[in-house]
């Protein structure tokens, strides 16, 4: 078995050991196409190529890392996507999240705060060929208010609280995943969704760790218990 089996297989026996969070046995089959499709390697230095396909977050520098590949997959399912969506990302990191995702929808816009991390990023998207991905330094806190409203919002980095901008650019019957919670402790990952009428219905899904959302919402409230 090669090591990008081993990671699929991996992937699916943690869905199962966590079906009673997530409601499913199985993710949607286009996800799992979509990670085998996109070569992690590629989106990890050189020196730590040997565990791209390790089911583990991996470090990227800056002290950040590209997420574990079952949290990847989970809340890309989470996310509900069609093949004409238009997804806004938060935490481009290493850009593996935002190839993902541009595997499965129309366009994707995806917003790092660190210069270094979104410059390699925009490199290797563009090296592999991914034209549908948009990325912008800064903090995604505010969201992209000239691309919204969005089909789907996935926050890759722990906020304390739900920032009110990416409530506000979620179209009607849109997803946000986002985790909320305290740096490098108790997380919580999160789905909001715009109702009909406007209001915001909220579910918690199962406990992570994250980095955390830096810039305005962290600088805000760092400390406060988000729940
Ligand atoms: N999605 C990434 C990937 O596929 O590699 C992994 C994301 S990493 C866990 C979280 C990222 O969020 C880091 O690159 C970090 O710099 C970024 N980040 C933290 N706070 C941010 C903010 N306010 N706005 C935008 N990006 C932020």
């Amino acid at each position: 078995m090669n090591n990008l089996q081993r990671m699929l297989n991996d992937i699916e026996m943690e869905v199962e050991l966590t079906h009673n969070f997530i409601g499913k046995d199985s993710l949607d089959k286009r996800v799992m196409a979509a990670i085998k499709q996109v070569p992690r390697h590629q989106f990890i230095p050189e020196e730590l190529h040997y565990c791209a396909y390790n089911n583990g977050p991996v470090p990227i520098g800056s002290g950040q890392t590209i997420s574990q590949p079952y949290i990847v997959a989970m809340m890309s399912d989470l996310l509900n996507t069609k093949p004409t969506d238009i997804i806004l990302e938060i935490g481009t990191g290493s850009g593996y999240q935002a190839a993902i995702l541009a595997e499965l929808v129309k366009q994707v816009y995806s917003i790092e705060i660190i210069e270094g991390l979104a410059d390699k990023a925009h490199s290797r998207l563009n090296k592999l060929g991914y034209n549908n991905v948009e990325l912008r330094t800064g903090d995604g806190y505010f969201g992209w208010p000239e691309h919204a409203p969005f089909d789907g919002i996935i926050v890759t980095a722990a906020a304390p609280y739900i920032p009110r901008p990416l409530l506000d650019q979620l179209r009607v019957n849109a997803r946000l995943v986002i985790p909320v919670g305290f740096p490098y402790s108790y997380q919580e990952l999160i789905v909001a969704e715009k109702m009909a009428n406007g209001e915001i219905e909220t579910q918690m899904i199962l406990g992570v760790s994250f980095v955390p959302l830096t810039g305005k919402c962290y600088a805000e409230a760092p400390h406060k218990a988000p729940f």
